[in-house]
């Protein structure tokens, strides 16, 4: 069995290090077959629903955990907030990044305390930072001056941490432009945070979710590390250092292993800022969550715009872009899509979904491909659906419900 240095400070306590170094067990790197079935066939429940493998979840926790241990993991509860993926994660000592209130809540009320939540959201309202301080919350993030100021006030002398602009070249969810600043305004906002009153603690960035390129924390953690030298000048030690989340989950397209990803931000960490590491923490949502889930869906309609042969089948669903599949937009994220119980050759489909609104086309640049012989009332199983997929299903477009989530 392998042994693993374990961050000190990302310990809980002691049943959860020792979790960590005696995890022999073999835990499934992908939902098991024969328990998602047996669920789904146990239970005829109607379709759509996301069924979650808490086992994975904890496979892929471990699996940073070893391959990146001296990093804090704090997980992006937005990805799946379901109370037992949430309080599966507090058992094995993880921490948390929240964007509300509502996310500090559930956190507490799963059993993480106040010192493993940070507020990683740079846009919060001021009652919102008044009631996280409340609830013993003192890290927070934040990009500009006005939210320094809110933070000053209702969350004084908290840690805070400055996210910074960063590309997102190669990501297929970027989440560029609308975060962050440069480095030049970042290091005048946390020589401020300190005349304020509050702890200039660190630097964040977020390299785009589902990135494929495992360079990109290389470009970030150079612009960190001048970051940080740059307050080093104004007598400011900054402490910590958030690589953010963008490790990827299993679509169409491969991806590396995490543990490559692990490996370029150490080495990255280790080229901009040599032995003298700073307290690193990293922020996983997708890739924790995203391979744990399967949403079993049915085939709604089955049709054609003409009679050219030549033209592709659409194929309408019972789930679509307003009730989990949002992150179809633009098809940036390429669900694996498996039909059940048809064999032989299989055609070119358009999928979509069973609302009235013409945005909800999930797929129809990149061809899927269907059994010729799939027929309406067919069950389909939506692989590696465990992130972003019930958090973006509205309440009810047309009456269609919200996407639920049965963790098993
Ligand atoms: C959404 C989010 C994450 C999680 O990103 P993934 O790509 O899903 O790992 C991490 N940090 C912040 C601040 C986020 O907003």
């Amino acid at each position: 069995m392998d042994t693993y240095p374990v961050a000190a400070h990302s310990e809980r306590n002691a049943s959860a290090s020792r979790k960590l170094r005696n995890n022999s067990k073999q835990l499934p790197k992908f939902p098991s077959r024969e328990k998602i079935e047996k669920f789904i066939a146990t239970n005829k429940l109607q379709t759509p629903y996301l069924v979650v493998d808490l086992d994975v979840v904890e496979s892929n926790y471990f699996a940073l955990r070893r391959t990146f241990p001296i990093a804090e993991v704090f997980y992006a509860v937005k990805a799946n907030p379901a109370p037992d993926v949430v309080r599966r994660l507090v058992s094995l000592g993880a921490s948390f990044d929240v964007a509300s209130p509502a996310e500090i809540k559930l956190v507490v009320g799963a059993g993480a305390t106040p010192e493993h939540i940070s507020f990683g959201n740079t846009i919060k309202k001021e009652v919102d930072i008044k009631l996280a301080y409340e609830y013993g919350v003192r890290l927070f993030a934040f990009d500009s001056e006005a939210e320094l100021e809110k933070l000053a006030r209702s969350a004084p002398g908290s840690k805070v941490f400055c996210r910074l602009l960063v590309s997102c070249e190669g990501a297929d969810w970027p989440l560029s432009r609308k975060f962050g600043c440069e480095v030049g305004m970042a290091k005048d906002l946390l020589v401020k945070a300190r005349a304020l009153g509050l702890e200039p603690y660190g630097a964040s960035f977020h390299v785009g979710s589902q990135q494929t390129r495992v360079d990109q924390w290389d470009t970030a953690l150079a612009q960190t590390a001048e970051l940080f030298r740059a307050l080093q000048g104004q007598g400011i030690e900054l402490k910590m250092v958030n690589v953010g989340g963008g490790l990827p989950a299993h679509y169409t397209d491969s991806v590396s292993p995490v543990g490559s990803y692990s490996s370029a931000i150490m080495k990255a960490l280790t080229k901009h800022f040599g032995q003298n590491l700073p307290h690193v923490i990293t922020e996983p949502g997708r890739s924790l969550v995203g391979d744990a889930g399967i949403i079993d869906a049915e085939v709604v309609l089955i049709s054609k715009k003409s009679y050219d042969a030549e033209d592709a089948r659409w194929v309408y669903l019972d789930i679509g872009k307003f009730s989990g599949l949002a992150e179809t937009h633009d098809e940036a994220i390429k669900y694996r899509i498996e039909s059940l119980g048809r064999k032989g050759a299989t055609g070119p489909v358009i999928l979509a979904g069973p609302s009235c609104d013409s945005v909800d086309i999930l797929y129809e640049k990149f061809k899927y491909q269907l059994p010729l012989s799939l027929q309406i009332g067919d069950k389909l199983r939506i692989h590696a659906t465990g992130a972003y997929t019930s958090t973006y299903s509205s309440v009810g477009f047309n009456g269609f419900a919200p996407l639920p989530t049965y963790c098993i």
